[in-house]
């Protein structure tokens, strides 16, 4: 297989791959950049149809935090750990303990986190063998919320650029994925006088957003084509391709989920359709702006993790108007922004 010319390879700093037969850990941890401090993201379980995919998917995955962190204006690089095989039948004290010594032995140049079928329990076993540990229970807890308040206010900038609308009032939404970032982000929007439209896989969830949030719930496949203002994606990734952006009559792509568009070059078929796209990873850096505070030196303080999170307005504002500026699709221009940042430091 080749390792270094793979498509996702990104000239990352490290590439770990760590095993522990006794608990049957296979993982790998990848160390994108640590120019601007230890790499940090979140740890993925996921029963990845082969081992080529998960190293896809981490070299991938890593190279978003750095630019989710270098955009979120952190003093933090970009990792991303994935452990290989179905949580169901794997998941042990003794694996995360086993998982924890790797982390460890990486010394610091990468910081963990919880992300898909990983706990705060989960992570509270790898912190018995490290420090290098964030989003701990009684510290900066679920990144969730900030999450939804800085998707929130992404929402917000996207409206004013696009439609010149200081308030969401009477803007239209459609959501997709009522989790734990889009329940909370619907409130959000409801509180703030939208209107929404929503799906889920959970019938559960429909039937509350329906009856406390006034939601007109549709079918999987129907929110793409949905009358709307604001699409927001707050589910799975990939939900930007090319069938649903024909699809879309949304004039915004604006929501939490990471990895939105299926490929690159979906970015400049939006634009050309005259769709605002809200870049993912400036758009749902909420969370990681928690986590960070976590991180630092400094004793962790909510107010101030509520403080930069309301800068991602600002800097969507700025991607935008550049991106208007020189004729360029928005994710180019986080990108290149982004890219600027890792080479030069924050400002
Ligand atoms: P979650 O697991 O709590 O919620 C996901 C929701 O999507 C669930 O309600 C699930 O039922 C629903 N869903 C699954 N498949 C679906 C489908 N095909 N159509 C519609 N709904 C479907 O996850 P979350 O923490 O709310 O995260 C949502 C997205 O935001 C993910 O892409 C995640 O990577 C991203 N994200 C989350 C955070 C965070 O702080 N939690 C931070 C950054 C990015």
């Amino acid at each position: 297989m080749a390792l270094f010319n793979l498509t996702d390879f990104d000239h990352h700093e490290q590439v770990v791959y760590c095993s522990d037969e006794q608990t049957g850990l296979k993982a790998i941890i990848a160390v994108h950049n640590t120019n601007l401090g230890p790499a940090a993201g979140g740890c993925r379980f996921w029963d990845y149809e082969n081992e080529e995919n998960a190293l896809k998917d981490v070299l991938r995955l890593s190279k978003g935090m750095t630019y989710k962190n270098a955009m979120a204006g952190l003093r933090l690089g970009g990792g991303k750990a994935v452990i290989i095989g179905n949580p169901k039948q794997l998941k042990s004290d003794a694996l995360f303990k086993a998982f924890g010594r790797a982390v460890n032995r990486v010394g610091g140049r990468y910081i963990t986190a919880e992300d898909v079928n990983i706990t705060t329990s989960d992570m509270a076993m790898v912190n018995t063998e490290t420090e290098f540990v964030s989003g701990l229970e009684g510290k900066s807890g679920n990144p969730g919320p900030f999450t939804a308040l800085g998707t929130f206010l992404g929402i917000k900038a996207a409206v004013k650029h696009k439609l010149g609308k200081d308030d969401l009032n009477g803007i239209r939404v459609a959501v997709q994925g009522l989790g734990s970032v889009g329940y909370s982000l619907c409130e959000k929007l409801h509180a703030a006088g939208a209107s929404l439209i929503v799906t889920d896989i959970n019938e559960q969830t429909l039937q509350r957003a329906a009856s406390e949030l006034n939601a007109t719930v549709v079918g999987l496949d129907e929110i793409y084509s949905q009358d709307v203002d604001v699409f927001s994606p707050c589910a799975l990734g990939s939900s930007i391709n090319d069938d649903s952006i024909a699809q879309l009559k949304a004039v915004i792509i604006a929501g939490c989920a990471n990895n939105q568009l299926a490929e690159y070059r979906h970015d400049q078929i939006v634009k050309d359709k005259g769709i605002l796209y809200a870049p993912d990873y400036v758009i749902n850096a909420g969370g990681i702006i928690n986590v960070a505070l976590e991180i630092y030196p400094e004793p962790y303080c909510a107010d101030e993790a509520t403080r930069l999170v309301e800068n991602i307005y600002h800097t969507l504002m700025t991607v935008f108007t550049k991106a208007d500026e020189l004729d360029l699709p928005t994710g180019q221009v986080a990108d290149k922004m982004a890219r600027e940042i890792i080479a030069n430091g924050h400002k």
